[in-house]
Order: structure tokens, then sequence, then C-alpha cells
């Protein structure tokens, strides 16, 4: 099945570095019939990304968005504003906007309701912190997570949702999560889906990616697993050569 690669540019980049980076991008060969890549530029960037990636197999996607489609929330951006703006794919509930933003799994979960609703599909994070996978609580957090974050949701037709594992102690910190433990993880993730969905939406309609301190070295090993389906990638994703460089030594 097509792996899914995304880079999550974070607030990283001038709009000018995130074309550059874009146009980069283009130039590399890529498999579709392997391979999803999509980047996540900020929302200032978007239009322009969208121009340079017209024509390629690059997806673009944003990295958050508001649970409404249009009124008076100030500073919010609509996934109707987004799909209008060529995303395919939009990121809900990074670990960074639940720690920053303050961000609630109610929340989370009627993001991932707007964005199924503007045809968008939702890459919803998911991931334990250090200290509960310390004391034995990380599979009760990431099952919670999971299951409130798309509680009340039913797809329709090819409707699907991404999953990305990101245990939070692994994000931006070059202590990426040993394969064998992400692949339990997901396992669990998948568990948590098939409670909620039964096995075969669980299985056609969901695909469950990691994330955490993934860079060409690593991608292999993860990619190798049974259960992970790809990789959202963010350090490693925002400068040319080492993207560059991932996105071959995944189609490996
Ligand atoms: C991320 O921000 O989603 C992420 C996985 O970051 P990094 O690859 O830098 O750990």
């Amino acid at each position: 099945m097509q792996k899914i690669i995304f880079g999550n540019w974070k607030m990283n980049l001038s709009d000018e570095g995130a074309v550059a980076l874009a146009k980069s991008i283009t130039t590399v060969r890529i498999d579709a019939s392997f391979v999803r890549i999509g980047v996540l530029p900020s929302f200032t960037a978007l239009a322009a990304v969208g121009e340079t990636l017209r024509g390629s197999a690059v997806a673009l996607g944003a990295q958050d968005c508001f649970w409404e489609t249009a009124g008076a929330y100030t500073g919010e951006i609509s996934p109707t504003q987004l799909k209008k703006l060529g995303c395919t794919h939009v990121l809900i509930g990074h670990s960074e906007r639940r720690q920053y933003l303050g961000e609630t799994d109610d929340m989370i979960n009627r993001k991932v309701r707007a964005a199924l609703a503007a045809d968008l599909t939702p890459v919803l994070c998911i991931g334990e912190t250090d200290d509960a996978r310390r004391r034995g609580l990380w599979s009760n957090v990431i099952a919670d997570q999971t299951t409130k974050g798309l509680s009340g949701i039913e797809l329709i037709g090819t409707q699907s949702i991404i999953v990305a594992y990101e245990p939070i102690w692994a994000v931006g910190t070059g202590r990426a999560c040993a394969p064998e433990d992400a692949r339990e993880a997901h396992a669990l993730v998948m568990n948590a889906l098939i409670e909620q969905f039964g096995p075969s939406v669980a299985k056609n309609n969901f695909r469950i990616i990691y994330g955490g301190s993934v860079d060409a070295k690593n991608i292999g090993s993860y990619l190798g697993e049974e259960g992970i389906d790809g990789a959202l990638v963010g350090g490693a994703s925002q400068h040319s050569p080492s993207f560059v460089e991932l996105i071959v030594a995944a189609q490996k």
C-alpha cells in the first residue's frame, strides 16, 4: 500500500524559502503508486507553494484549521478556505498546539469533523508525554486521544483520516522512538480504531503514520515495520537536501 510522507514546516520558513523548498521537491522522482508526498507550509505561504506544486505529485496541506465554515472568528482560517487554496490535507491537534494553545480533544474533534465536511483529509496528531511513557500510561493516552479526537465521526464512501502517532518526547528532540515501539503504539491505535469503527473501516479508511525525529537515515526502519504507513517529518523536511534525501530513501 502507498506510504505517506508529510513535511511539517511549522513556523520556520519565509514564504520565499517555502516556495524554493517546494520547487526543489518537485524535481525529485516520486513514484506515486508507492509514496504520497505532501508539505504543510505556513498559512501565508499556502497560495504560493500551491502554485509551485501545481501539476506535481506533491500534496498541499495546512498546519491547522478552525471548526466553523465562516463567521465572527477573528484570526481563524476555515477548512473551506483551505480547500479553495488547493489544500487536500490538514494537520489537526499537533502536540505543539495542544501544549501552547491549549487545544483540547473536544476542539480537535470539532476540527476533524469540519475538515471532513470540507473534503479535506485530516491528519490527526496524537502522542504521549515523556512522563506518561515513564509512568506506563502511554497506551491509555494514545487510545484516549484517538477515541476522543474521532468521537461521533462516521466516514462516508472514500473519506479517509490519517492518524499521526507522535510521541511528544520524540518530536524535535533527535530522540526517535524505536521502530518496534512505534509498531506497538500503532497496533494500539489500530485496536482503538477497530473498536470504534469496525475492522473494515479501520483498515480501509485510516492510515497511521509515525512522527518524531524522522530523517533520511531512519525512515527505512519505520517504513519496514508492519502497521507503519508513513511518517510526519518536522526538522528534516525543512531544508532541501535533507527532505530530498528522505524522499529518495523512502522509495528504496
Ligand atoms: C513534527 O513536528 O511533527 C515532527 C515530527 O517534528 P520532528 O521531525 O522535528 O521531530
